[in-house]
């Protein structure tokens, strides 16, 4: 590989004290050996975090602006060889791979054109009221595994404009290209501004509890969010959290089956599945319950499941051999609870595979439909009272997207209205953008991500008020 995959801890690209064994999930077998950080590893990289925060963040803004803009020219320069560790390390196939790296170079641009101005509240004969935004500190961004270059990126993006230092924690079994966009990074912003320091599961406890860290902005499963939410009230760490989700969508009985089954399945299967907010469970209308499914049957049969490598490639491996596990357990309840259609395991290569799964006359209750599965098994349940659905869907203690699919737009907008979740898409699924608040209802998140909402969250409001 060209580009280094070493740690980046104060402006130097570091072996580590250890070593981390990165699994190609296509094969189970390790492909690449990257530098795992211990623990004093971190402390360095969180004190130099702390030392360059000031200086970056006295830097005019148009300087921190043409530094991000230069990191997106970086990223973009080196696409083809960040997506095909994407590949490598996550699963992908090498068309999403590159989707990924291009939407990350995107989100880059757009905050390195951001800005979140003072604003005066008042001012009047009495007070001038200024309302400005100023850096926190030391961001510490913790990564997952499904889209480890996107969300790095939109991480770093918005902590930096803000004028904060940023510590890049990746999952540990996609650390490779984060390691990468270290080393770009090294080259682009003063030494501590941006580190990257990799773990083996044991190192995200020490950022959410450290008092040199002032926010953490999380993306992973539920049960870890309520972890960092504990760790950080010790020093009342800021935190944004963006957790779990079981999106529903609720295919109305008025619905073009033919057209809407693809955009269904693509929302569903992207990233096989391992998306915080693809479709989880599928609501259909009983008078077009058999037709969608059949048509769901079809797509799923087009589907060229490989290593993302491979020309032709559709889907790819599920990442890690603990979802592999988590995926043919939940083949086991969906065979229990319902009927399995397509799919099912694709043994081959010692690689991760599961077929798109379809699963149908299955209900409420079962495990794969209550619980966020994160893998290519989509549970497809019959209703026919829209109250009741609705009822359904908001009982989860998750809230992050959702959808309504419809061809009457005043039906599918009444329906949306009253979807408990951050997000509800109408005939589509699973869009988002760096001018879009994002932010899960419930047990789905805390805290906001993109939109100007999303950017105060990386400041702390600093007023300034002037009596005349
Ligand atoms: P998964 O359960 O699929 O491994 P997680 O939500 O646990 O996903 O992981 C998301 C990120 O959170 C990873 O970078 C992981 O290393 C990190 N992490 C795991 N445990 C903790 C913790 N206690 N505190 C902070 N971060 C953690």
């Amino acid at each position: 590989m060209a580009l280094p995959t070493k740690l980046l801890i104060d402006g130097n690209l570091i072996d580590g004290a250890g070593v981390l064994s990165v699994v190609d999930p296509s094969t189970g077998a390790p492909f690449i050996e990257v530098p795992r950080g211990s623990q004093g590893e971190m402390e360095a990289a969180i004190a130099a975090a702390k030392r360059a925060q000031p200086g970056w963040a006295a830097t005019p803004l148009v300087e921190r602006h043409a530094r991000l803009e230069r990191f997106a020219d970086a990223v973009h320069q080196n696409a083809d060889e960040l997506a095909r560790t994407l590949v490598m390390e996550q699963g992908k196939p090498l068309g999403e791979a590159r989707t990924e790296i291009a939407h990350a170079e995107f989100f880059l641009r757009h905050f390195a054109a951001a800005d979140l101005p003072a604003a005066v509240v008042q001012d009047d004969a009495a007070l001038r009221v200024e309302v400005h935004h100023r850096a926190l500190g030391v961001v510490a961004g913790i990564t997952p595994w499904n889209f480890p270059v996107l969300i790095a990126c939109y991480k770093l993006g918005p902590s930096l404009l803000l004028g904060n230092s940023f510590i890049l924690k990746p999952a540990p079994t996609t650390p490779v290209t984060s390691l990468m966009l270290g080393a770009l990074a090294r080259d682009i912003f003063p030494a501590g501004v941006v580190n990257v320091v990799t773990d083996a599961n044991d190192l995200g406890a020490l950022l959410t509890a450290h008092p040199d860290v002032a926010k953490i902005s999380f993306t992973g499963s539920t049960p870890t969010g309520r972890r960092v939410m504990a760790s950080a009230a010790s020093t009342l760490k800021r935190i944004t959290l963006e957790l779990g989700g079981n999106d529903a969508a609720i295919v109305l009985d008025d619905v073009d089956v033919a057209a809407a089954a693809p955009k269904i399945f693509a929302g569903a299967f992207l990233n096989a599945g391992q998306v915080c907010i693809a479709i989880k469970r599928l609501y259909v209308h009983d008078r077009i319950y058999d037709a969608l499914c059949s048509a769901l049957v079809a797509q799923a049969g087009t589907t060229v499941l490989g290593n993302g490598l491979d020309g032709g490639t559709s889907m790819g491996p599920v990442q890690n051999a603990a979802q592999y596990a988590k995926a043919r357990h939940l083949l086991d309840v969906a065979e229990a609870d319902g009927k399995i259609v397509a799919g099912g395991i694709e043994a081959r290569n010692g690689g991760y595979f599961v077929r798109p799964t379809i699963v149908r006359d299955i209900a409420d209750g079962s495990a794969l439909v209550d619980d966020e599965q994160f893998a290519p098994i989509l549970p497809v349940v019959r209703f026919d009272d829209v109250d009741a659905v609705v009822r359904r869907t908001n009982a989860s203690p998750y809230g992050l997207g959702g959808s309504v699919w419809s061809d009457d737009l005043d039906r599918a907008y009444a329906l949306a209205q009253r979807i408990d979740s951050g997000t509800v898409w109408i005939n589509h699924h699973l869009h988002f953008g760096p001018h879009i608040p994002f932010s899960g209802a419930k047990q789905s998140g805390y805290g906001v991500e993109f939109s100007e909402a999303g950017l105060a969250e990386f400041g702390q409001t600093h007023v300034i008020s002037i009596a005349k």
